[in-house]
């Protein structure tokens, strides 16, 4: 039996804000669950509702099988902390994390007991005597969640826990939390719109748009084979890149060709296409000629991976897939999807390669790597996350490199399904 488990639930605010949509998840035994999206796509008011201190319209909230949707808040036995979270500002740190189990009435040798087991986990020992006023930010809400933690609930609320600290100190608390989450084995529902902070605590990931669920798995599955459009741009450091096109019939093979009508550089940043660098038609930017084919990797006889570069677009062969009906798509839009990090300057021999010809328009720098946008010859703009070793020119034609088997098709549309995954069932799709 779960822990915690959501069925259908909606919280609709007053003048039709409908913050949460038929919301189902669950969180098991020990498991941290990780709850992401985008700001205003009702994390919060999720977590507020578990917590008592909101009511859904519809659908019911179970903790160990009991339904506690007309509990008041005082009578869960969860615990919630919020991003910047108050201490009792007159009590110690010490006062602070015995404060709950006080007010329940818990015998003082229990009190102490548990007060230096979390302070000792959240390496709080020294500061016990401290006020909240003579802290840091990070020391405080280590106490916040010593607070929490020390209660033992049923189930462990964490909204945004992390957001107002910086940087090094936000990783290294990040770390810290889900050790003392393993070690005590408590159920946590963690809140977040940062990707990478999802991605690295969670056991399981449900990734949450406009109040829905989008899909649930663990972090390395939700990565490899997001369900649809929005989660394949949610996550991974930078979103994927996404190009228009079409699936068209080519001498007894399905090809993806990129589409001159749909292009329109559409990224997670909400970047929009430049000018377009090359003439569509001739081919030519000022002085200078497009970038000729001659990135054919794939031995003939592999049957896919071939790039034909012309000056309308470039045209992708698609691997065999074992059951896909790539046929019922022929003559209709589909979107390219691939990740900055698939992309190489040169391709693995012996693998699946497709090499897509594109301009440098701009480099940034990150240390060891380097993030170049690039822009196609129909003016898809995208990103390639690749070694700062290259020495990559601005303003130079260069041929990127991407193993077909790390690319996805998506239907059109911001939530467009995952074409290669829609004949499996193991994509979770609320
Ligand atoms: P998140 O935590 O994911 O940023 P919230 O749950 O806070 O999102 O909000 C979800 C949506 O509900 C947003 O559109 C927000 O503006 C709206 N909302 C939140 N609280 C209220 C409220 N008390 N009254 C009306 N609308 C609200
Ligand atoms: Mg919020």
């Amino acid at each position: 039996m779960p822990v915690l488990e959501l069925v259908d639930v909606s919280r609709v605010y007053p003048r039709g804000v409908r913050a949460v949509d038929e919301l189902s998840l669950r969180v098991e035994e020990g498991e941290l669950v990780v709850l992401a999206g985008p700001s205003g796509c009702g994390k919060s008011t999720t977590l507020r509702m578990i917590a008592g201190l909101e009511r859904p319209n519809s659908g019911e909230i179970r903790v160990r099988g009991s339904v506690i949707d007309q509990l008041s808040p005082d009578r869960r036995n969860v615990a919630m902390v919020f991003q910047n979270h108050a201490l009792y500002p007159h009590l110690s740190v010490r006062g602070n994390l015995e404060f709950g189990l006080r007010v329940c009435g818990m015998a003082a040798a229990e009190i102490q007991r548990r007060v230096d087991e979390v302070a000792g986990m959240l390496g709080l020992a020294d500061l016990l005597d401290r006020m909240p006023g003579q802290l840091s930010g990070g020391q405080r809400q280590r106490v916040a969640l010593g607070r929490a933690i020390v209660r033992e609930p049923d189930v462990l609320l964490l909204d945004e826990p992390l957001a107002s600290l910086d940087g090094p100190l936000r990783i290294a608390l990040r770390g810290e939390l889900k050790r003392v989450q393993r070690r005590l084995g408590s159920p946590t529902l963690y809140v977040t719109h940062d990707q990478e902070e999802a991605m690295s605590l969670a056991d399981r990931l449900v990734v949450m748009k406009d109040g829905r669920v989008q899909q649930v798995g663990r972090p390395g599955e939700v990565y490899a084979r997001p369900a649809n459009r929005f989660v394949a741009g949610f996550v991974g450091a930078r979103g994927m890149n996404f190009l228009d096109g079409r699936f068209e019939s080519h001498e007894g093979k399905v090809v993806w060709k990129e589409s001159p009508v749909l292009a329109c550089g559409m990224h997670k940043d909400g970047a929009v296409s430049p000018k377009p660098p090359f003439s569509a038609r001739g081919g030519v930017l000022g002085e200078r000629s497009l970038p000729v084919l001659e990135s054919v990797v794939t031995p003939e006889d592999r049957g896919f991976g071939a790039l034909t570069l012309t000056p309308i677009g470039f045209t992708l062969c698609i691997p065999p897939h074992s059951g896909l009906q790539w046929q019922s798509w022929l003559g209709r839009h589909v979107v390219l999807g691939i990740r900055p990090e698939h992309l190489r300057i040169r391709p693995a021999a012996a693998e699946g390669f497709a090499g897509l010809s594109v301009r440098v328009e701009s480099i940034e720098t990150l240390g060891s790597l380097v993030d170049v946008v690039a822009v196609t010859a129909l003016c898809h703009r995208l990103i390639a996350r690749l070694d700062a070793r290259e020495e990559l020119a601005t303003g130079s034609d260069v041929v990127l490199y991407v193993d077909m088997r790390d690319v996805c098709f998506f239907e059109p549309g911001e939530t467009g399904m995952n074409l290669s995954l829609t004949n499996e069932s193991s994509h979770a799709i609320a």
